[in-house]
């Protein structure tokens, strides 16, 4: 063991679907603009292509609870399909994608639209908008040998029991294994790394004592409160 001057930093961990053991978080990379009809209502062109970005592994949070983050008055709800990855490796093919996912869960990207807003405008980095405390909610992972390759099936949200976001994950632009062939060009991901893959349209403001429940069709749903 080395000598180290300060405590660690806990690992962040996300629960596994009838499992005492937990999946250890490496690096949270997030898909933008991978649902056309969430392009459009962006204002932005769907035949361009998705873009990357990342949130800090600690970002990451399974408390059901999701404090209002300071510095925004335009906080928004983004439901996605998360990938976790079992193993990794740089240039992996399509084909081979399917064989480093352990399993999926059930995420919120959380942005603070507004500082997102002027970051773009000022054609700087979105950091500051998405990657703040406690901005990625968690469900639980269920393994893939349960749920298959979620290439389909509905993703939806509600707040206060209505619904806002309502999509397929048929609809996904670049598919899982085009995402993960895509990140291993640029970087070496690798176990424990998650992948948000883009919301559906529908994106909007939170407020304070609201209760949003999202769901993914064979995915244990994700229920969170804004506090
Ligand atoms: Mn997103």
């Amino acid at each position: 063991m080395e000598n180290l001057v300060i405590e660690p930093s806990k690992i962040t961990t996300i629960e596994i679907k009838d499992s005492a053991e937990k999946f250890p978080v490496r690096r949270v990379y997030c898909i933008g603009r991978n649902y056309a009809d969430h392009v459009i209502e962006m204002g932005n062109d769907p035949k361009e292509d998705p873009i990357f970005f990342q949130k800090n592994p600690n970002n990451v949070d399974t408390s059901g609870e999701f404090p209002y983050p300071p510095e925004s008055k335009d906080v928004h709800h983004e439901l996605e399909l998360v990938v976790a990855l079992k193993s990794g490796g740089t240039k992996i093919s399509e084909k081979d994608a399917y064989n480093h996912i352990y399993g999926f869960a059930v995420g919120l990207d959380m942005t603070r639209r507004d500082l997102q807003a002027i970051a773009k405008k000022g054609g700087k980095p979105w950091e500051v908008g998405k990657a703040f405390e406690r901005s990625a909610p968690m469900g639980v992972i269920s393994k893939i040998e349960t749920t298959g390759n979620m290439d389909s099936g509905k993703i939806s949200l509600k707040v206060n029991g209505e619904t806002k976001q309502d999509g397929d994950l048929n609809q996904i632009i670049w598919k899982i294994p085009r995402m993960i062939s895509h990140l291993s060009t640029f970087y070496d991901i690798a176990a424990g790394d998650i992948i948000m893959t883009g919301t559906p349209a529908g994106v909007g403001p939170v407020k304070k004592g609201d209760k949003l429940v999202g769901s993914i069709d064979g995915l244990q749903s994700l229920e969170v409160t804004v506090i």
